[in-house]
């Protein structure tokens, strides 16, 4: 982090009202995730801010969950994870519902939603042959991609706001694949695509562009 003053990953930002505590039930779709989460904290591209102690990166796949009337529903890793090596299933959680406007989030599972949720589920809005989300934080890689003028939000655009979410789908405009850099979200980078392999290659393609 090359300035500290308006460090908040991991701040909750939406409305947590909506939260109940359930058991996260294993799938195929979760356990792709989780090798992929565990392939990114091995790459430090998921992992934790040695100084401020604090957990950075998170990664969604798309899952019908039963009940949800919300046709892009997720599963993503839990807040506060990115510091532990390997997650199990009690560390992801379901996001059933989210709402720009009312910047809140509906979750069922074990523990809290990413902070970073309201801008996966802009993302999986764009195009629903979109199954994966990947949020990584790197230094080299987000810099690199701001200085080659890759796609990117603008930097007077925070993190987890209603306006990240519309943002992003501004710069997405309609692919259902692509990287982007968060320049309003110091390190922040997002990698998307039809499959979680395919969003873990383009984070692969960055890290060996840049790192
Ligand atoms: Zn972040």
């Amino acid at each position: 982090m090359a300035d500290t003053n308006n460090f908040d990953e991991g701040v909750i930002k939406f409305n947590t009202n909506d939260f109940k505590r359930q058991p996260m039930k294993s799938s195929h779709q979760l356990s792709q995730l989780n090798d992929i989460r565990n392939r990114l904290f091995r790459m430090n591209l998921i992992g934790e801010y040695p100084i401020e102690k604090v957990g950075f990166g998170n990664l969604s796949i798309r899952y019908a969950y039963p009940t949800s009337q919300n046709l892009n529903s997720f599963i993503i890793s839990g807040t506060q994870t990115g510091h532990i090596a390997q997650l199990g299933n009690q560390d992801y959680t379901y996001v059933i519902d989210y709402n720009f406007e009312k910047n809140s989030v509906a979750v069922r599972g074990p523990v809290q939603a990413s902070s970073e949720s309201l801008t996966h589920g802009a993302i999986y809005q764009c195009h629903s042959d979109i199954q994966a989300v990947i949020h990584v934080h790197s230094q080299a890689i987000w810099q690199g991609m701001l200085d080659d003028n890759l796609p990117h939000t603008s930097a007077r655009i925070p993190y987890g706001t209603p306006e990240m979410a519309e943002a992003v789908q501004t710069v997405i405009n309609g692919q259902s694949s692509g990287v982007l850099a968060m320049a309003g979200h110091e390190d922040g980078v997002i990698t998307f695509a039809e499959t979680v392999e395919h969003a873990f290659t383009l984070c692969e393609q960055l890290y060996r562009r840049y790192i």
